[in-house]
Formats: structure tokens, sequence, C-alpha cells
């Protein structure tokens, strides 16, 4: 199209040349007239733009394709020169295009055509840029060297230069941005990643490329983004969301993501571009506002709010199930003195402190809540009875006696529980808590660091279970506990065989107390460890006592509780005990009381080994009431199996126990172990063992427990 404008254009200018030389030949002229006026007419229509510029630079003429492009009449670009007509003329990279290197001013001055320059220029009506490739070739009259005038082609590329601008900046944009982006083809296969992706994901190009979309996210997610995806319609075809993605080495990370749609040209879905942002950051920022929100500052302990939140939740499935809550109102004792003597840095100390120690003594259900200043309030679902309270509240008076190290400072921190429960004293969060702040008002008046139940009543029975239990504690060193012995004999020979110690306890008002009133509380309130080690001591004495008076007894049989066992290095404290009293562990025998022993547990089972390690014989006790199971059985290595009384009180009358009795023997010799009764109180019941083949015996019928100097023992050992 150009080489045809040049050679259109050439043509006419030679005539326009040779009309200037003939004047007298009218037909030459008339054809030239016509010639001319065709092809001014194709200079004028065609749609290339077209400007002359003469030797100097001026443009001469400028078609109307030129006038357009330039956005210029030609009144004011004739005359001028081309270059003046534009203010700033620009290269491709966008540097100025200095006027000696312009197309038309090279054409001009080296004579030959140059072709295909792209210029920019500036329109400073539209303030932006008209690009254009220019093609300037220089035209020479007959046998001239220089040329004469200049033919300039402009065609205009500023579209496609715009467009290339955007991709080259899209580009840019993609490579730049901070977002991870990837883009998958219309099945979801990842096709291209950005670098962000990679820094925030950790995966490479070749690590997804070709991969499912799905490849990049975390099992975390509650949402399918396909199904989001599926889901869009109409104009706005993204859809934006929180997304769990993975990340090639340290683990999933919450993402904001966007994901586009783009279509082809035929409206269909071509590719995705997933934009997406790690948003860990803000949402641990936003995690940690929330948690503000609920909690309180200093002890990170739930807020009055969440408490109320958790209860009334709590109290409506209590209330579904007809299950009992409590809630217990805490106030420590003289808080206010200890923040002005000490200031407030040790006051939140003592606070802080004091959130530690409720903490660790509650369930993993109950909730502790800082409600304000010094007070916390405990809320109790699902608790088993309205004495369950009294026994957490016991503890929390406990745990806060202990002194408390705040910089320096030891302090004493004591605390007043007021108790309220559900559904008696109350059916609403609200209430409740009134009604255990009151109750803690009333513990206060009662001389502080003790507990109050709402209910008057309730508080009494507490009170006794406490006092009692205050009172064992203390009972050791008053010297209240009193070890009894009964014989133990073998059935065969009636001859003792060994002597079980069994303590009692002689309490100051309530005289001599029997253990089944008192180990229960001992075992509640752990006291039992102390009890089980003091009878441990005395048993193996008093052995050592029976020697010394040449009273021979095979074995010295002390109960141990599976709750002191699990609770303390028991088989450290038998080492202990045989070692201050000097007894050889061959005549030491342990019962074994509680289906603890029966866990199971690889503790369990080393800690008895070490116990038989040492020469020391092991018997279950009460064998044959609650559960057992043979498996366990077979793996503690016992020697004895003790029938429980009950089955042999029954054992004559009634057929079920005589049938339970035979088989427990049976199982115990299967297992090669020796079998005890205990409750003998008859003849009839030991003739009756003797023949189911028990081996031993023990109860009323040789002896009740005993105080160790009574005759029996040498009498039974003669
Ligand atoms: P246990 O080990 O089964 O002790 C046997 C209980 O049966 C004793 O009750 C004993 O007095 C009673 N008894 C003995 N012969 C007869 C009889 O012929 N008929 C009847 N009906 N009862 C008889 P006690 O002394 O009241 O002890 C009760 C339980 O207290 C013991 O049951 C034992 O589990 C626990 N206990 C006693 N002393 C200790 C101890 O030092 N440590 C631990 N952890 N528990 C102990
Ligand atoms: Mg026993």
């Amino acid at each position: 199209m150009f080489d045809k404008l040049k050679e259109y254009l050439g043509v006419l200018n030679s005539f326009s040349f040779t009309m200037s030389q003939i004047t007298n030949h009218s037909l030459a002229i008339d054809t030239l007239r016509i010639s001319e006026a065709r092809y001014r007419s194709l200079f004028e229509n065609i749609d290339q733009s077209v400007i002359y510029l003469d030797a100097a630079g001026i443009v001469v003429a400028v078609n109307k394709a030129a006038e357009q492009l330039l956005g210029l009449p030609r009144d004011i670009t004739i005359g001028r020169k081309f270059v003046d007509s534009c203010v700033k003329v620009i290269k491709e990279d966008g540097s100025n295009f200095p006027e000696e290197q312009q197309p038309s001013v090279v054409a001009l001055r080296t004579g030959k055509p140059v072709e295909g320059v792209v210029m920019g220029l500036f329109n400073p009506e539209q303030q932006n840029y008209l690009w254009v490739v220019v093609n300037s070739v220089p035209e020479f009259r007959a046998g001239e060297r220089q040329p004469h005038q200049i033919l300039m082609t402009l065609t205009d590329i500023t579209r496609q230069k715009q467009s290339e601008g955007k991709l080259s900046m899209a580009s840019v944009i993609f490579n730049n941005i901070g977002e991870g982006i990837f883009v998958t083809d219309k099945d979801k296969k990842i096709i291209s990643v950005n670098e962000a992706f990679i820094a925030i994901t950790g995966f490479t190009h070749q690590d997804v490329y070709g991969q499912n979309a799905h490849f990049l996210q975390s099992k975390k997610n509650s949402i399918k983004i396909d199904d989001e995806l599926n889901g869009l319609a109409g104009p706005v075809n993204n859809w934006q969301g929180e997304v769990w993605r993975r990340h090639k080495i340290n683990g999933d990370f919450p993402s904001w993501t966007t994901v586009s749609e783009v279509k082809d040209a035929s409206g269909e879905v071509a590719h995705y571009v997933h934009v997406f942002m790690d948003i860990t950051h803000f949402k641990k920022a936003q995690d940690h506002l929330g948690f503000l929100a609920y909690h309180d500052p200093l002890t990170k302990l739930p807020n009055r709010l969440l408490l109320k939140d958790r209860i009334d939740h709590s109290l409506q499935n209590a209330l579904r199930e007809g299950s009992q809550a409590a809630v217990l109102f805490l106030d420590l004792d003289r808080f206010k003195g200890i923040n002005d003597t000490y200031g407030h840095a040790v006051g939140d100390g003592l606070l802080r402190e004091a959130a530690k120690r409720i903490k660790n003594l509650v369930r993993k259900e109950d909730t502790v809540s800082r409600y304000a200043g010094d007070e916390f309030v405990v809320f109790m679902e699902n608790i088993p009875d309205a004495k369950n309270p009294a026994k957490l509240a016991r503890k929390l008076i406990d745990t806060f006696n202990a002194p408390v190290y705040i910089k320096g400072y030891r302090l004493k921190m004591s605390t007043s529980v007021g108790i309220s429960l559900f559904p008696q004293d109350g059916h609403d969060t609200e209430t409740l808590i009134k009604n255990a702040d009151a109750a803690m008002y009333r513990a206060k008046k009662e001389g502080r660091n003790n507990f109050q139940y709402y209910s008057l009543e309730l508080t009494s029975e507490a009170f006794e279970k406490m006092s009692m239990e205050c009172a064992l504690r203390q009972s050791i060193e008053r010297h209240e506990l009193i070890l009894y012995y009964q014989p133990q004999v073998c059935l065969k020979t009636g001859k003792l065989v060994g002597v079980e110690s069994l303590v009692r306890w002689m309490h100051p008002t309530l005289g001599l107390i029997s253990p089944k009133q008192f180990i229960s509380i001992a075992e509640e309130s752990g006291f039992i460890v102390a009890l089980g080690e003091w009878a441990l001591q005395n048993a193996c004495t008093q052995m050592i006592r029976w020697m010394d008076e040449n009273l021979y007894v095979e074995k010295m049989v002390v109960n141990v509780s599976a709750i002191q066992f699990l609770r303390s290095d028991f088989v450290a404290t038998v080492e202990r005990v045989l070692r201050s009293t000097g007894l050889d562990p061959c005549y030491l025998e342990l019962e074994l009381i509680g289906s603890g022993f029966m866990d199971n547990s690889e503790h369990t089972i080393k800690a008895l080994n070490q116990l038989v390690a040492l020469g020391i014989d092991l018997t279950i006790d009460d064998f044959g009431v609650g559960c057992f199971s043979f498996n366990n059985l077979k793996r503690i290595p016992v020697k004895k199996l003790k029938i429980n009384g009950s089955l042999v009180v029954d054992m004559l009358s009634n057929i079920n126990d005589e049938d339970i009795t035979r088989a427990l023997i049976a199982l115990g010799h299967g297992l090669h172990l020796q079998i005890i009764a205990m409750g003998i109180e008859s003849q009839a019941q030991q003739n009756r063992l003797m023949e189911l083949g028990c081996d031993q015996g023990q109860g009323h019928l040789y002896s009740s427990p005993v105080l160790p100097w009574a005759n029996i023992f040498r009498k039974l050992s003669e």
C-alpha cells in the first residue's frame, strides 16, 4: 500500500514539476490538469496520512488523513516546520527525539529514505502521545543531488502501543505485586504462578505446574472453592473469601483469596486467576482482639462476658439433661491491704498467682473467670452431687494458704468462697452468681478463709465432713491413730500364717472410729498417703517387736489403697520404711485394695514387680467384689487372693455365693495363687471353705482385730 502510494505521489509530483515548464501546450495542460486533479483527489482521500515537507523541513502539503491524525487543521501546520507543530517528540523508549535524528531531517540531510521509525508525538490538547510509524522519502528534481522535498507518511499505531503498554504493565504487576497469583486453565490446572506465589507458598513453578488448584488448598477449609465458583453467576464473575492454603514446608496458612473467571471471545471460561495474600498476621491480630474482648488481660482468664455466655449455654444443657451445676464465687481476703502496702505490681502478681492456682485445681470442663478486681468465679457444670463443689472449695482454700513469693516478698493470701447450686439456688446466670456472691459474704463474716453454701443446710453438712477431714489430718501428730491386728490362719493346721494390721482412729470426742468411716475421706483428701506410710511404719515396727519377744509371725499384712499407691512413690516409701525399721522384706505382705491396681498401666506393673523383687508378697484384697480382668490378673505378680467377707457370710445360705466362692478358688488355684477367705465367723463356714479347697482364713472365728499384746497371737503360733 505504502509503495503504491509513493508511486502515485511521485508521478503527481513529477507532473506538477513538468507543468511549470510547459505553458503553451493546451492539450498537454488539459491532460495534466485532469491527471493532477485525479492525483490530488487520491492524495486527499487516501486513508494514509501524508505530509510534504520542502527542503527546509517546512510543511507544504497535508492530506485529510494526516490532518485528522494530528488533530491540527492544515492552515496551522502548513508553512511551519513539521517538528514545531508538535510540542514534544519522543522515541519508543520514552526519551526525547532530537530534531536532527528525526526521519524527515535525516532523509533531507542524507538524501536517503528513512523508513519505519516509531515516534511519539505529544498532543497537548489530549495530553497524551500519538504514536506513529514514519516513513520519509526524499524526492529529487532531475539532475539535482539534494532532495527538494520529503514525502512523509504517518501510520497511527497508538492503539497497538497502548495495548503493548498494558500488557507489559500487567506483566510488571504480575511479577512485582505482593499478592500471590496463580492462573489455571478452564479445567483448574495451574499454568502460571508469580514470584510472590513462590515466596508465600514455598512451592516452585515446577512443583505446581499442571497440578489442580486443589493441590494448594489445605484440608482445614470448610468451603470448597469449586462449589463457590460453580455458584458464580451474573456480571460479577469473581469470588472472594478466606481460604486455608498449603505451604510447602511450614504447614497451612490462612489466605484472603480472590478468584476471577477470565472468558474468551466466545464467552466461555478460559482461565481462573487466583490472587491471594497470607493473612496469618492479620488473623493473629484479629484473634488477639477477639481474645481481649472476652478475656482479662492480666490473668488471661475469661472475663464476665465469656463467663455469662458459658453459664447461659451450660444451663440450657443442664435443664435439658436434668444435671446439676455450681457457681463458686471467690474473693481474696484482704487483697486491698496488699495492694496498698506493696503496690500494684505486687497486687497484679498476686492476682496472676491466684488465677494459676485456681486453674490448676479445676476440671477441664470447668470455667474459671476473673469476675472483677480480686473476685474470681468458677463455674462447674455437670456435678455429681451437691457436696461436690465443697470439695473444690476446700482445695481452693488450701491452695491459697500456701505462701506466695513476689518480688522478694513472702505473702500470705487466703480466700472466701460462696457456692450456689443449679437448680436449687437459681435458674439463671445472674441469680446463681448473685447468690454465690451472697454466700461468699457470709463466708467473710464467718471469719474468712472458708466457704459457705447459699443453702445453710448444705454448709453445715459440708462442714461436718470438713471438720472430720481437718481433725484426721492432725491425727498422726496427735497420736490418735492406732493399729489393731487380726490373725490369719492355715485352714488345715489352724496355725498362724500372718497378721493383718487394721487402722483405727481414736477421735478426741467421738471415740474409736472404724476405718470404714474415715478411709474414704483420707483417700479423697490425699491424706491416705501419710496415713498409709504411718501404718506401714508402725506395722513393721510391731513385727520387729514381736520378733524381739520371740513371737514368730510369718507375715505382717499391711493394707495399701490404690490411691496411696498412685499418688506417691510407693516403692521408695516401702524401701525407706524397711530400712528404718530393719524388717526383712520377706516378712512383709501387702494387701492391694481397689481396682486402681488393675489399671494395667506399665507404671503400676513395674512398681508391683519392684516390690516383688524386694521380696515382698502381694495379695489382692476383696477379690470377688467389683471388677477384675483375668488378663490383668495374669500380669500382676500377686501370690494370693483374698475372698471378700461378704461372700463368706452368705455362702451357706446363698447357693450363688457358694458357686462364686468355688469359682474364685478354682480360678486362683488355676493361676497357682493361694486363697485366703475373709470374714469366717463359724466352724461351718470354715468347713465349707476347706471342702472348696481354700488355703487360709481370717475372721472372728479365730479372733477379731485386737491390740498387739493380745494373747491370741502367741496361742495360734504355738
Ligand atoms: P479389709 O482389709 O477387708 O479388712 C477386713 C475388715 O473386715 C476389717 O474391718 C475387719 O475388722 C473386718 N473383719 C474381720 N473379720 C471379720 C468377720 O469375721 N466378720 C466381719 N463382719 N468383719 C470382719 P475394719 O478393720 O473396719 O477395716 C475396714 C477396711 O478398712 C479394711 O478392709 C481395709 O480396706 C481398710 N483399712 C483398714 N486399715 C487400713 C490401712 O491401714 N490402710 C488402708 N488403706 N486401708 C485400711
Ligand atoms: Mg485387707
